[in-house]
């Protein structure tokens, strides 16, 4: 389909400029003309033509780190320290069946479109229910299965894990170029080195990458310490794994060295604030690493600890709570943290995929809000109100690749009713099997 775009503000992150009155043209996957309106204005024939009068469009969001059938877990496991929560939910999670973990991902990508995220990167168990969502709904992703066992319902052994990866990067991966398949050894201290070694070696000869979890809390830090004398980045340098890590989750407790070793690899650093802060691992330096060159991007985690899939409250969370870590309100801006959500978020997908930059040429994947609401009125900085005053519940259209996939609350890709009820269904059974701590 072909559309005409037409709205007050659009936002472009990349050079952090406002236009007023601007106009985005779409055809077929594409955007073909993103700019003023003026002599592009003649609507074109042909071209499905949406007017915002108050609308602020602005790229499709990606949601940089997910475990996204744990929607079904939202509020399950709470006030626990990340290790006894682990406990918990790897004791919830062997009695997921393959079609709750469809249901969970349906229920999690209906939340995300309705929020103005038209992409997220996983790592879970069930990727072939996982990517039977995202096939049908339109939504992008890099998914990386889980390779390990505990609590893992498709898995007895590392063996299986393993070759259910390899399994899901043949069947899904570039599927509709939308859906991209990595693979997902969940943490340096729940996947040994050989294994670790292992799996490097089959991402580098399928040219795919690893999303696993780094440095999240201070226990795992010294814990690594204690059994390879070497911190978690350290360690997965000295076994020679670092380069195929394009996904690091959290890194909240780093070293210079490591800084530097996610530098010199390139490797992502996958910031989750309000997951941090709510399980109290403490908060990434996200101010230094940006300092340093490191290319961070914005992630709510699993719903468990969130718990929300909403990328306008991670971004308001994330422009506040380093001011206040800092007593320092410049240590970040509400650019660089809309950055984080959008066109950062570009090295995480393969080439040409995704773009989060809204210029032309590129993959035609954005967000409009309205901004006729009390609370964001009057209009002073569309990009303050973006990580300040905005909330979820604005967003009118969300387009993925050229495709309406939500508009005033409908979701055109899936049914919502029928979702909701199939969640409550599965999550009520998940309750009547698995013990409340
Ligand atoms: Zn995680």
């Amino acid at each position: 389909m072909n559309l005409v775009i037409d709205g007050r503000w659009i936002y472009y992150p990349l050079s952090g400029e406002v236009i007023n009155n601007g106009r985005i043209v779409i055809e077929g996957k594409k955007i073909i003309y993103s700019g003023p309106r003026g002599k592009e204005s003649d609507q074109k024939a042909g071209h499905e033509y949406y007017n915002f009068e108050k609308g602020l469009i602005i790229p499709g969001l990606i949601n940089a780190h997910t475990h996204i059938p744990m929607t079904l877990q939202r509020g399950i496991s709470e006030n626990k320290p990340l290790q006894t929560w682990l406990q918990h939910i790897w004791s919830i999670e062997p009695n997921l069946l393959p079609e709750d973990a469809y249901w969970g991902t349906m229920l999690g990508i209906a939340e995300m479109l309705a929020s103005g995220t038209v992409g997220f990167n996983d790592q879970y168990f069930y990727s072939d229910q996982i990517a039977r969502a995202i096939h049908e709904t339109g939504i992008k992703a890099v998914l990386a299965p889980s390779i390990f066992f505990a609590g893992n319902p498709e898995a007895d052994s590392m063996e299986e894990a393993f070759k259910h990866a390899k399994n899901v990067h043949d069947k899904w991966n570039g599927d509709n170029d939308r859906l991209f398949v990595a693979f997902g050894p969940h943490a340096p201290y729940t996947v040994g080195k050989e294994w670790f070694q292992t799996i490097a070696n089959e991402v580098r000869d399928r040219g795919t990458t690893i999303h696993t979890h780094l440095n999240e809390t201070e226990y795992e830090v010294n814990e690594s310490q204690k059994t390879h004398s070497l911190r978690p980045v350290e360690w997965m340098d000295r076994i020679g794994v670092l380069d195929t890590i394009n996904s690091a989750a959290h890194c909240v407790h780093l070293s210079k060295a490591e800084i530097d070793l996610l530098n010199k690899y390139r490797v992502n650093v996958l910031h989750c604030p309000k997951s941090n802060a709510k399980i109290g691992t403490g908060i990434a330096d996200t101010p230094r690493l940006l300092k340093e060159n490191i290319n961070v991007c914005l992630a709510t985690d699993g719903q468990a600890s969130n718990n929300k899939l909403d990328m306008f409250e991670e971004m308001s969370f994330e422009a506040l709570i380093h001011k206040a870590v800092y007593k320092d309100p410049t240590v970040v801006t509400s650019t660089e943290v809309v950055r984080m959500a959008t066109c950062n978020a570009q090295a995480l997908f393969p080439k040409n995929s995704y773009s989060g930059t809204l210029l032309k040429n590129t993959p035609a994947d954005l967000t409009v809000l309205d901004l006729d609401s009390p609370g964001t009125t009057p209009v002073i900085d569309p990009v303050s109100h973006l990580c300040y005053a905005i909330g979820r519940e604005q967003v009118v259209m969300t387009i993925i690749d050229g495709s309406i996939v939500y508009q005033n609350g409908k979701f055109l890709t899936l049914d919502i009713t029928k979702v909701k009820n199939e969640a409550q269904r599965v999550t009520n059974r998940l309750l009547e099997t698995t013990s409340s701590d």
